[in-house]
């Protein structure tokens, strides 16, 4: 016996006359004087039974016991529907089935939730994710996850890629995040770190002569969860040996428009749009833009150079937005709380009314001149940031993003991808003074720039690349160091000690002294690029079991407090209370 002959989403009026047998989850189930209507459910949709006491005594009882969720079999006549009855919304509207035999193969005890109720908590989703994942919009997801992974392998199967499988428990590879550790009973007091990323393998596999290497590889970061974060997840990771920047950008848009294709939507053009680091952080104040609405920054440095306003006259930078609004005192009171959460000592306006009339504390300290340059159109604010660089671009950069959301400018129509090309190789950490990696520090500087002074860096640009889809970060790479000296130059402007570049670092090392080809890569992280590919705001959408903010999974209840005798074994000892881990 089988227990279906078809799915449910594919019953039409070619079976009428047919007798089938069907299986799935009740959706709903009713009544309606004697006649009892079953929608039942699979992942591909949903037709209508129907249960008639003068037909099938036994399946009417059945019928009366079902209640949502509960998986039943059924067999009968497939027949047209009455034509008051079709249902022109469900491509199974215009048939049903009559039922004769109705088997309950598996009950449910009530639900938790409706599947198909509204604003339900999303802890409590994630918590039944079984019951969650039975929606249409969650089988859908996952589907589209599927079908653009097979895209993309397929697109790197073409282009003679091998996926080639590297440990998950190493060392620790520096990507900018804390590790997860893993204690090991056969060596205890000794811990793997759960790898960031392939990073070191995958150019170990280019020093191995692999030659294209790609992998959908799970990477481990122990960072603070947010809408473009868990714990782990999955990235396309690919390394080339023997290419240029242009070689390596090729091959991801290749993979991505092949994901596009796999799913039936329409690609972006290619080539992607290229901009530069000190662009994007000029026009949008950060190296993720979101392009999709204007508002861009502009600068006003010189033009304030001499103004009579001292916050301007002594700022490093002043630089401003035009948002196509006249706001309020009050909108613009709740404007300057954010800027100050974000870092900015207070934020300068000229509102411009709609009649043309200008309403700004600062007005009478600027010059005709620099009224002029201001002077925006009628119904609209120019806000300022002035202070140092770096700062008054960020804050810039998050007003003009929450100012695109709240005014809903941003063209949710377009698909906006590009690169962000030619970062700084170092960045000076604003606390220590000490300099650092921006991207990894494997990444190899620009051509030309591989000497620098090792104390003080500044200037030297990285062979770096991003990709940015609709202000999401997809993705990072860079041509990689390929010579040993210049690896051990950028460890040392690092300030890593010889000692600890030959611990931690050894094997790399000796590796690039032994034959190292030119190489560079990728990675795109797939969640990320799957979440925007189905449109979802969050990657947990397309996560089956992810964690919640805290960093628990709410369904299985870890992580969890372990035994003294565990530990012991494994040479640790918990410090924190059992019950702080527990939340
Ligand atoms: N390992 C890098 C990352 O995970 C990507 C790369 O440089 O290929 O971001």
């Amino acid at each position: 016996m089988s227990w279906r002959d078809l799915y449910c989403g594919e019953l039409r009026s070619d079976h009428i006359g047919k007798r089938l047998t069907v299986a799935g989850w009740v959706d709903t189930r009713r009544d309606h004087g004697g006649l009892v209507f079953i929608d039942l459910r699979d992942h591909t949709g949903k037709l209508q039974l129907v249960v008639n006491p003068e037909r099938a005594a036994e399946a009417k009882d059945a019928a009366h016991e079902l209640r949502n969720e509960f998986v039943v079999q059924a067999e009968g006549e497939v027949v047209a529907r009455a034509p008051e009855a079709v249902n022109p919304n469900l491509p199974t509207g215009e048939v049903e089935i009559q039922v004769d035999t109705l088997r309950i193969l598996s009950r449910s005890t009530p639900l938790p939730f409706q599947l198909d109720e509204e604003n339900v908590d999303e802890t409590l989703r994630l918590r039944y994710r079984w019951l969650d994942m039975r929606r249409d919009k969650m089988q859908h997801n996952f589907r589209v996850q599927h079908t653009a992974i097979a895209g993309i392998r397929r697109q790197m199967d073409a282009l003679g890629f091998v996926d080639v499988w590297t440990p998950s428990m190493t060392r620790g590879t520096p990507e900018g995040a804390r590790d997860f550790l893993v204690p090991v009973r056969l060596q205890p007091g000794k811990f793997f770190a759960l790898a960031q990323s392939p990073q070191l393998f995958k150019q170990l596999c280019m020093i191995g002569g692999i030659d294209r290497y790609y992998q959908i590889a799970t990477c481990w970061r122990d960072e603070d969860l947010r809408a473009d974060r868990q714990f782990e997840f999955r990235q396309l990771d690919l390394e080339m040996a023997f290419v240029e920047r242009e070689d390596v950008l090729d091959v991801m848009e290749q993979a991505v428009v092949a994901a596009f294709e796999a799913v039936g939507d329409e690609a972006p053009a290619r080539p992607f749009e290229r901009i530069s680091f000190d662009e994007a952080v000029a026009k949008y104040g950060n190296d993720r833009p979101d392009r999709r609405f204007g508002m861009e920054i502009q600068d006003a440095t010189e033009l304030t150079r001499n103004s009579e306003f001292g916050v301007f006259k002594n700022a490093p930078a002043v630089r401003y937005i035009v948002a196509p609004k006249a706001f309020s005192r009050a909108e613009l009171g709740r404007l300057e709380d954010l800027a100050k959460e974000w870092g900015a000592k207070g934020l300068a306006y000229i509102v411009v009314d709609e009649s043309g009339e200008v309403r700004s504390p600062i007005a009478k300290f600027l010059s005709e001149q620099e009224l002029a340059a201001f002077k925006a159109e009628p119904g609209s604010t120019v806000l300022f940031g002035a202070g140092d660089e770096a700062a008054v671009a960020r804050v810039l950069g998050l007003l003009r993003l929450h100012l695109g959301r709240e005014l809903d400018l941003i063209d949710t129509t377009r698909n906006d991808f590009h690169w962000v090309l030619d970062f700084p190789l170092f960045e000076q950490d604003e606390d220590t003074g000490q300099w650092t990696f921006l991207h990894h520090p494997f990444t190899a500087p620009m051509p030309g720039q591989e000497t620098w002074d090792e104390s003080n860096p500044e200037g030297v640009r990285g062979q770096h690349y991003d990709l940015i889809w609709n202000g999401w970060e997809l993705g990072s790479g860079s041509i990689r160091i390929h010579d040993v000296e210049l690896q051990e130059r950028v460890f040392r402007t690092m300030g890593v000690s010889d000692e600890e570049q030959q611990s931690k670092f050894g094997f790399l090392l000796e590796a690039l002294a032994m034959g190292a080809p030119p190489h560079g890569g990728f990675a795109m992280g797939i969640e990320r690029f799957v979440a925007q590919l189905a449109n979802e705001p969050d990657i947990r959408q397309v996560v089956a079991f992810p964690k919640i903010s805290s960093g628990a999974d709410p369904l299985t209840g870890a992580p969890t407090p372990m035994p003294n005798e565990v530990l012991r074994e494994l040479g640790i000892s918990a410090i924190a209370p059992e019950n702080s881990s527990s939340r």
